[in-house]
């Protein structure tokens, strides 16, 4: 009896006894190639789904895809929102710095950044890029709101402090002005000595020797003494350290009314006008600084002095003639 050929049956023709045989294929093998074909069968199902994945979008990812788009809008929008607001801190850093600079004639204090965040945490974000941009914006403008705080601090105290400032602050004509005349003013003048051109470092207002000379604004002296060191030419000299960064000085003074370490108050006499040191006649040398440096005295007689005086004071202060030294 022949058996039937099953339809997955392997045959082959046996040369040797000129007959087909059926090739026996072992348990093994079977397993094996029923392996492969489940590997390439998972393989090629693996490749569909990537292609399918990559190509089309699934509901749920087409949703995100377009939050993405609308967070993406709305952090433009925040950005934009941040910029305009920033114009406005703008505005106010620049009306502050007006109020210190017109009032309280001082700078406002240097705006650093003091915040610094790091970002890079974004940057593997899908939005990264806008986030880090309004992350950067707002924290710029965290970092001026805060130094923005601190200058209005600042302003406080010296609101605080003005009415003290006012009355320290070299103010007042240091003699009588009607027993006066301004000769010589700040700037380059002929040195009645040297005789050339020199930095004229205040004012020279002659009067007769004697003459009272007062404190222009309240403060404590630092310096009352002759011939001292760090003076040559002054003669006898005092200086008062008003505080706020200002100071005053008067030479050639032919006596003292105060020691080192006096307070004193504005108008209160200080010394009597002479001519000692290199001086070349009676007059009274008088120099205002500003912290450290010299400044023109003439914008500092602002309290008894009327707008036509001070005009008059100041044109003559102007003439390049020859200090009294
Ligand atoms: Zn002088």
């Amino acid at each position: 009896m022949t058996k039937r050929k099953k339809k997955n049956d392997i045959y082959y023709l046996d040369t040797a006894s000129l007959s087909v045989k059926k090739v026996r294929v072992s348990m093994r093998q079977r397993l094996f190639r029923l392996l492969r074909y489940l590997v390439v069968c998972v393989f090629l199902v693996g490749v569909a789904f990537f292609l399918f994945a990559y190509f089309f979008e699934s509901p749920r990812e087409r949703q995100l895809s377009e939050d993405l788009s609308v967070a993406r809008a709305q952090y433009r929008y925040l950005n934009k929102r941040v910029d305009e607001l920033n114009l406005v801190l703008t505005d106010v850093q620049d009306r502050d710095r007006d109020l210190y600079r017109m009032i309280f004639e001082a700078e406002p204090p240097a705006r650093k950044a003091v915040l610094r965040n790091n970002y890079s945490e974004f940057k593997d974000n899908e939005i990264g890029d806008v986030i880090m941009e309004t992350s950067e914006s707002i924290d710029r403008m965290a970092n001026r709101l805060y130094a923005q705080s601190l200058s209005f601090d600042q302003l406080y105290l010296l609101a605080q402090q003005k009415e003290k400032r006012m009355s320290c602050i070299p103010a007042i004509y240091p003699v009588n002005k009607q027993k006066s005349r301004m000769s010589s003013g700040f700037g380059q003048r002929f040195h009645p000595i040297y005789k050339r051109l020199i930095k004229h470092t205040g004012v020279d207002i002659a009067c007769p020797q004697g003459t009272p000379v007062y404190a222009t604004g309240d403060g404590k002296v630092t310096v009352a003494a002759q011939n001292m060191v760090g003076y040559s030419g002054y003669g006898v000299v005092c200086r008062i350290d008003h505080g706020f960064g200002y100071e005053s000085l008067y030479s050639h003074l032919s006596s003292l009314a105060v020691k080192p370490g006096q307070k004193v108050k504005r108008g209160d006499i200080v010394a009597y006008s002479g001519n000692t040191g290199m001086s070349s006649g009676p007059h009274l040398h008088y120099e205002v600084f500003v912290n450290g440096k010299h400044v023109n005295p003439v914008y500092y007689f602002f309290i008894d002095i009327s707008p036509e005086e001070f005009l008059e004071i100041f044109e003559k202060s102007k003439e390049i003639n020859q200090s009294l030294s």
